[in-house]
């Protein structure tokens, strides 16, 4: 006997769930979420190359994402953590 799966997705990040409640608490701390103010939203995070390494005889630059002011402290895949709702970033900016 087939059944409809419902899922639910974060509008944000396309996160699914199948419970809508479980969603929605995952919006409200997306990092995705510019409300949350978050590195991965903000203007101030942004690509820099690092010295160039030698490898043999190639050449490698590395482009990591910082915080242009100094501001990133812990960092995972998605950009930085939100410890709390309350810890969100004072220097964050909106991309343009
Ligand atoms: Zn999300």
């Amino acid at each position: 006997m087939p059944y409809q799966l419902v899922k639910f997705t974060c509008k944000y990040c396309g996160r699914e769930y199948r419970l809508e409640k479980n969603a929605e608490e995952h919006e409200k701390k997306c990092y995705h979420n510019e409300a949350n103010r978050a590195c991965i939203t903000c203007v101030n995070f942004q690509e820099l190359n690092t010295e160039p390494v030698n490898v043999g005889y190639i050449k490698v630059v590395n482009a990591e994402k910082h915080c242009i002011l100094g501001l990133d402290e812990t960092f995972d895949d998605n950009g930085c953590t939100i410890k709390s709702l309350n810890n969100h970033c004072d220097g964050w900016a909106k991309i343009q």
